[in-house]
């Protein structure tokens, strides 16, 4: 049977101009999908309204369409899609998964709070089994959390190879909807790829832990795995890691002096894709563009 063809995904927070690091996820996820003469969707993840603005919404496009990765449609910003995800929390609800939690950010943050060795936490199930009338003493809103099964889910990931997942032991019960009535990421972005018939979900590295929750909940909500490829996180020519705070190195400075396709060849030539620095679009690279040759290893930036 002919292999279906791949939808792959751009899904930046407009908090910011993206930095070289956002433009390597981004460039990857497109080379992957277009070498296979798949299709692109854009979303726009502003779920934090609070940090995100239309204005950097816009500056994102166009910075897209400055390097040449376009997309042949784009999905309602999640700002715009409570009502939908509304729908997805009463299906857990019907299944009998949720329970509102009234935990304060203190006490799940405190020293006697089980942490894993990275420092994340592992919600202990505190409010598992409270009873309703413990539950009204609180008098305020509560978060919402999902029950996770007691079971090892495996990764099976492009990039980093495959690994497996307990999210009793690794997180514990997820929350789903915050205390504001906001859904939380890993709802949102499940559904939204799900309804999207997103097939290939390329992100950085940093999202690995992700995708374990993200499986589960597509397992729920009925929604086929994606394949999942996780790519390694860019460090600038001095070895710090990149971030939004960092203006040298995003697109803002770098349109000012840089063609695209000089940014695009450094960041194929860092990332093992070229063998010789030197410029390259997009589209040139999408045509030997292979899962093979990518390093796996972070990535020094080189040649910028
Ligand atoms: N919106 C996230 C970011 O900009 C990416 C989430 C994802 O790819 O699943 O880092």
């Amino acid at each position: 049977m002919a292999e279906r063809k791949p939808v792959g995904r751009f899904a930046p927070t407009p908090s910011g101009r993206m930095h070289l690091g956002n433009v390597f996820a981004a460039l990857i996820a497109w080379v992957s999908v277009r070498s296979r003469d798949g299709e692109m969707v854009l979303r726009m993840e502003d779920l934090d309204t609070q940090r995100t603005s239309g204005e950097y919404a816009r500056v994102l496009r166009e910075d897209l369409a400055w390097l040449g990765l376009d997309y042949d449609r784009e999905t309602p910003p999640q700002s715009r899609r409570g009502a939908v995800y509304d729908g997805y929390f009463r299906r857990l609800d019907q299944l009998g998964l949720l329970y509102p939690c009234y935990c304060t950010r203190s006490q799940l943050h405190s020293v006697n709070a089980p942490h894993l060795s990275d420092g994340t936490y592992v919600y202990p199930g505190t409010c598992r089994e409270l009873t309703p009338q413990q539950r009204a003493a609180f008098g305020r809103s509560p978060a919402w959390r999902v029950r996770v099964p007691d079971r090892l889910w495996q990764v099976e990931d492009l990039v980093q190879g495959n690994s497996t997942w307990n999210l009793a032991r690794h997180c514990g019960d997820m929350v789903v909807r915050r205390a504001d009535g906001v859904y939380v990421y890993q709802l949102a972005v499940t559904v939204d790829d799900g309804e999207a018939g997103i097939t290939e979900v390329v992100r950085g590295m940093d999202l690995l832990s992700s995708a374990p929750r993200q499986m589960y909940l597509q397992e729920l909500f009925g929604f086929a795995h994606p394949v999942y490829a996780h790519v390694p996180l860019l460090l600038a020519p001095d070895g710090r890691r990149l971030s939004k705070r960092d203006r040298d190195l995003d697109l803002g400075a770098l349109r000012v002096s840089r063609k695209p396709e000089q940014l695009i060849g450094a960041l194929a030539f860092s990332a093992g894709l070229i063998d010789r620095p030197g410029s390259i679009s997009a589209r040139e690279l999408a045509k030997e563009f292979s899962w093979n040759k990518l390093r796996r290893d972070n990535l020094v930036l080189r040649g910028v």
